[in-house]
Formats: structure tokens, C-alpha cells, sequence
């Protein structure tokens, strides 16, 4: 299969520009980007009609199934939202409920132009369903969620790893995710740690992500911050990824910095929850990989990049009082390469040999004229409504407004089903 994308505003995120040029897509590579006209026969030839063709988004960080608690605890502090309101409906969500408000997430995202996520949530064996059927690229968290097990912590990590026989793990990989460290124990963070090296995993977990949790840690463990105590138990020295790093000094982001940790930011959720802003430059200071994730909705409440990119910029310019931090280019760029590097995954940038997970953005709207600033009117103006064309590992899965893989009626109807039967 060969597609062609001519008269296309290619973004090259690496060098934070635009060009007019055609890409070719064969099967589900990139395997021509530049200027001339391909001369070649192609099994599709999509005009793009000088819109932008850009990577699709990495969301770094989401629990997609709580799509179904859309809304759930609005205005309630982190703590109170999580434990009165969030977790007693989680703990009534059935397996079947989480594939159906994975399928909702699914929808979402493809109509946004978010190609890969970072999922972490319980009963893997329906989220691991929803994402196959549908396309998407995910990497998978499994181990110590908010909902508890009473197995053995060695025997309930092998059950959740053997769920990844069966998927291709070029879309789907597994990662070992730990919720955080309010909700984990040192024993378990330690033996997650050594399941990670015994099978190669990567690991994830939520840190520093309000002055609560960073003060309970400091008077739980010597006056330890959490980046110093999961450093003591052997926690960097896996591949990892920490989600939110709001409350971080120079000190504890210098450790991150050390092991090469990678950062996800999640601007929307931490300002919703009143958690605070995260340190976005002095982070990219450190040389340390940022990336960007919406985390769940039920703390956000969409999964919208463009909003998402959009705060990660103009909250690290009012937090040192200066414009020119974080500029267009760098959010675009964390938002797609950094992304698919935080994740291990082979997207993230139109280069030839990469995946092919494209996305188009309908600049032929008003708040995207006059057209002489683009890349800046991507991350200032565009919306996710302007996403018009979606494809993942060369197939094209939203386009024009229509699912080509997902029955959205049949999804709308049983989410409806599914919150009033949890808020009788
Ligand atoms: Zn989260």
C-alpha cells in the first residue's frame, strides 16, 4: 500500500519549521519526505491542500477509561477528588465498563490527532482489547494501581506481563507503572524495581505532584523529597518516566537530570486540581526529556493537546515573567519527539524510515489566517476540532469527521448506559 500526501506544510519538529512538500507513506513507513513531485504510482493520492501534515501527538500520560467519570468531583481539591469521589466510583467499575470508557477515550483521541498514549489504569486485559481493535499505538502500565490486590506482588506482576503475549508489541508494549508513592509501600516500590530488571521493563509513576505529597514524604522518610527517596530504592536506574514533577527543586530535578529520567507535564490537571505549575524551563535547562500527557479527564476534562500544549508555554513564561521561555517550536517538539522517546516508540517526526502516524490540521479557518506565522498559530490558535485527517502505523483511522474503525453511536449509548448505572 502506497500513499501519497501532495501540497502538504510538512512540520519538521527537529528544526521547528515548515515546508511545502509531498510525503510518501508505504504500508506503514515513511518513505519519502521533500520538495519534488514523486514520480511513482500510488495506491492513494491525498490532496492536502497546503494544510499542516504534522507527527501525530504522544500523549504521555492518561487513564483513558475514566472518560466514563468525565466531570466527577469538579472543584474538589487533589485528595478529596481522588479518595471521596473518584476511587469509591472506580472501585464499582466493572472489566466491561473500562472497555467501553477506553472505546470513548479512543474516539477522542483519534478526532484530536493523538496517535500513541501512555495508559495506566486496572483490568489491562480490556484496555489491551479496546487499544488493538481500534489502532492506536499505547505503551501499557500494569503494577500497584489505587485498586489493591491480595496477591503476592512478584506472581500479580508475571499474571499482568503474560497479558502482552498475545499483542503486536510494535503498537502495544508494556511498562511497569506504579501509581506514586503515597500509594505504595518501599517494599513494593522495591520489588516493582527488581521486576523491572529481571524482564526490561521501563517504569512509570505520578511525582511530586502536589506540596502534600512532596512534605508527607520529607516527614515519612528522613527528610527524604520523593525524587531523593525513590532514588534510595533503586528506582532511577531503570528506564523511567515521572509523571507531573510539579513541586521539584533544582536538587531533586539534577537527579532526574543524572539518570536520564524522562518527565511528562500535565499542565491541565495540575492547574484544574490547584496542584501547582510545574517548572517547565528550569526542567529544560537540566537537559532532561519533556513530554507532555493530558493525564485522565476526570481531572482535565478532554484529551486536547493543542490545550494542553498551549499551557505548557504560556504557564512557563508567566511562572519567570518572561515571553520568549518555552517557545512554539520546543511544545511542539515535546509533544510528538519527546514523546515518542519517553515512550520507546519509533514516531514523533516526519523523517523517512519513521512510523507512519500522520495527522492534518485544517488551516483554512479563521483563527488560523493570515497564514504567515504558522507554527506559531499551531500552538496559539489551533484547536483539536481543526484535526481533519488521523492516521496510525499507515492507516488512516479518522478522516473528515468519520471513524473508519469505531461504531461512535454504539460507544455514546453504552457510556450513557454505564454512569447511570454507577451514579444511582
Ligand atoms: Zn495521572
Amino acid at each position: 500500500m502506497k500513499i501519497l500526501f501532495k501540497n502538504a506544510n510538512i512540520l519538521d519538529v527537529e528544526n521547528g519549521k515548515l515546508f511545502l512538500g509531498n510525503v510518501i507513506v508505504t504500508d506503514n513507513i515513511i518513505s519519502f519526505v521533500g520538495t519534488t513531485y514523486p514520480n511513482d504510482n500510488f495506491d492513494e493520492v491525498i490532496d492536502c491542500k497546503q494544510n499542516i501534515l504534522m507527527p501525530g501527538f504522544v500523549d504521555a500520560h492518561c487513564h483513558s477509561p475514566m472518560t466514563i467519570l468525565r466531570g466527577v468531583g469538579a472543584d474538589l481539591p487533589l485528595k478529596d477528588w481522588l479518595f471521596d469521589k473518584i476511587i469509591p466510583l472506580e472501585n464499582k467499575l466493572t472489566p466491561n465498563d473500562i472497555y467501553w470508557g477506553e472505546k470513548l477515550a479512543i474516539l477522542e483521541y483519534l478526532a484530536a490527532g493523538i496517535t500513541t498514549v501512555e495508559e495506566c489504569y486496572f483490568d489491562n486485559e480490556q484496555i489491551i482489547k479496546a487499544l488493538s481493535e481500534s489502532g492506536m499505538r499505547a505503551r501499557v502500565g500494569f503494577g500497584p494501581s489505587t485498586r489493591k490486590t491480595n496477591k503476592d506482588m512478584q506472581t500479580f506482576l508475571t499474571e499482568q506481563l503474560n497479558m502482552f503475549q498475545k499483542v503486536d508489541h510494535k503498537q502495544i508494549k508494556p511498562c511497569l507503572y506504579i501509581h506514586s508513592i503515597y500509594t505504595s509501600t518501599s517494599d513494593e516500590i522495591e520489588n516493582c524495581v527488581y521486576f523491572s530488571a529481571k524482564n526490561n521493563l521501563p517504569m512509570s509513576i505520578h511525582l511530586s505532584e502536589t506540596l502534600d505529597e512532596v512534605g508527607n514524604c520529607t516527614v515519612q522518610n528522613d527528610g527524604l523529597t520523593p525524587p531523593q527517596y525513590l532514588e534510595s530504592l533503586g528506582f532511577f536506574d531503570r528506564n523511567t518516566l515521572c509523571y507531573h514533577c510539579v513541586h521539584m527543586d533544582k536538587d531533586d530535578l539534577q537527579i532526574l537530570a543524572d539518570y536520564n529520567s524522562n518527565i511528562c507535564t500535565c499542565p491541565s490537571s495540575n492547574i484544574k486540581l490547584a496542584s501547582g505549575i510545574a517548572p517547565i524551563y528550569a526542567m529544560q535547562n537540566k537537559g532532561i526529556n519533556i513530554a507532555i500527557g493530558t493525564d485522565g479527564v476526570a481531572s482535565n476534562n478532554s484529551l486536547d493537546m493543542f490545550k494542553e500544549m498551549f499551557l505548557v508555554s504560556t504557564l512557563a513564561k508567566v511562572s519567570i515573567s518572561d515571553a520568549s521561555a518555552v517557545k512554539a517550536q520546543d511544545v511542539l517538539k515535546m509533544a510528538t519527539k519527546n514523546g515518542s522517546k519517553a515512550l520507546g516508540f519509533d514516531c514523533g517526526e516526519i523523517v523517512v524510515g519513521k512510523t507512519a502516524d500522520l495527522i492534518i490540521i485544517d488551516i483554512h479557518k479563521p483563527h488560523m489566517y493570515p497564514h504567515s506565522d504558522l507554527l506559531s498559530h499551531l500552538v496559539y490558535s489551533a484547536k483539536s476540532s481543526d484535526v481533519v485527517l488521523t492516521m496510525i502505523n499507515g492507516r488512516i483511522l479518522y478522516k473528515d469527521g468519520v471513524y473508519t474503525n469505531e461504531d461512535a453511536q454504539l460507544i455514546y449509548n453504552k457510556i450513557n448506559e454505564i454512569r447511570e448505572r454507577l451514579t444511582k
